[in-house]
């Protein structure tokens, strides 16, 4: 592909050139975006998505922003994320805690499910507005114009004077530095880079995506009708196809909802979404019994069929959680132009929506230490 044919696409102001081009509009990308507006930089993000978000994502309610229940991540834990901790009193967030009163549910363990205490998790926490608070806060306070959706970035070069970007759609954007802040199996898989030294498209290539090969499934219901029968919503099954459950009702208690993790695996999921439905309603009962036959809504978002998540490295191997990666994710490239700033590529809980805080403000810090 060559950039010199491409149609070349002005600066927010054209006689302004952009600073930084961010690429991925998930909470790394955001974050480092407005650590670097903070600082006085112009920005640019460029989302290959319609919408900003990445992972984070929602079930809206019927007023403006509002969220009723989360399709991707849903727990902090900011007792011992002090990452979390810091943004959510920068962002002016609350947190509330996980609904665990009451007894879980054994599913598949010998007999029909039965009433167990199942223990709950020390500090374990969800955010008021879910996750998506986070993204709305981090991307009202960027300056109007900065994220422009619907531009997937397919190559990206160094020159002399900088870097250079190309979307799908043929457009060229210019910066004098890029922050890459998609998963690096993507990254590696669908962008094509010319100048990486092979170690680091190794590292790329090994770092599995947080989640990527989950689907999530969320019943939302008039009420928390199980709080009522002490029960906590929680379930550990053996059977499935929920694996485990939690109850996920927003914190204003207007609707009840609960959450579960699909087992069944990705191309069983596609194979048959009606019988994952139809199977999923049938384990709620066999749980909760009648009142949860008929939830408001049943969402079953598939993060696998996700082209900007999950990645053909994903889908061939089992789900692992993310270790630490090697420094050379957390190093400049291209001669100084090219950093990488996703949850994945940090070094404390990478993976994690504190991964993910983490990452995009030491890009950004990293980034303005050199210019
Ligand atoms: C089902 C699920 C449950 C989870 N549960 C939790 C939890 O309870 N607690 C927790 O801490 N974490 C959880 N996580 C992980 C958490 O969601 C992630 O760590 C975090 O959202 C990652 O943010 P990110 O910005 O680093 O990456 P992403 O959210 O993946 O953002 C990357 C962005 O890059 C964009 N992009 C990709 N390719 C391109 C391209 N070529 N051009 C332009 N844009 C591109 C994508 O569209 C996306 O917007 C969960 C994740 C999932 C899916």
């Amino acid at each position: 592909m060559s950039l010199g044919k491409r149609s070349r696409v002005d600066a927010m102001d054209s006689n302004k050139p952009i600073d930084v081009l961010v690429v991925g509009a998930g909470l790394s990308g955001l974050t480092a975006a407005v650590c670097l507006q903070a600082a006085g930089l112009r920005v640019r993000i460029l989302e290959g998505a319609g919408s900003v978000g990445g992972r984070i994502k929602g079930i809206s309610g019927i007023e403006q922003n509002t969220i009723l229940a989360d399709l991707g991540p849903t727990w902090v834990w900011p007792r011992w994320q002090p990452v979390v901790e810091r943004w959510m009193g920068r962002l002016s967030l609350a947190q509330f805690p996980q609904y665990e009163a009451g007894d879980g549910i054994l599913d598949g363990y010998g007999g029909p499910p039965r009433r167990y205490p199942l223990p709950g998790q020390d500090g374990i926490a969800r955010i008021v507005g879910g996750p998506s608070a986070l993204v709305q806060a981090l991307a009202a306070q960027l300056d109007p114009d900065t994220i422009m959706t619907n531009a997937r970035v397919v190559e990206i070069k160094a020159t002399s004077a900088g870097i250079e970007v190309i979307t799908a759609d043929g457009a060229l954007f210019e910066a004098a530095h890029l922050i890459l802040a998609a998963p690096l199996r993507l990254i590696e898989e669908q962008i094509c880079i010319a100048g990486l030294p092979p170690e680091l498209l190794a590292a790329l290539r090994a770092t599995p995506t947080w989640m990527a090969q989950q689907a999530k499934a969320v019943a939302l219901y008039d009420e928390p009708f199980w709080r009522g029968e002490d029960l906590s919503g929680r379930v550990a099954s053996r059977t499935g196809p929920l694996m485990e459950v939690h109850d996920h009702t927003p914190a204003s208690g207007d609707i009840g909802a609960l959450f579960g993790f699909v087992g069944w695996d990705a191309a069983a999921r596609l194979q048959d979404p009606k019988a994952l439905r139809q199977t999923i309603l049938d384990q709620r009962v066999r749980c909760f019994g009648p009142r949860a036959e008929k939830p408001m809504q049943l969402v079953i978002q598939d993060w696998a069929q996700e082209p900007l998540t999950c990645s053909a490295a994903d889908l061939r191997e089992p789900p692992l959680h993310p270790d630490i990666g090697p420094a050379i994710l957390r190093q400049p490239h291209l001669d100084g132009r090219l950093w990488f700033a996703v949850s994945e590529s940090a070094d404390i809980s990478p993976g994690l929506i504190e991964g993910a805080l983490s990452a995009g403000e030491m890009a950004a810090q990293r980034l303005l230490v050199r210019i």
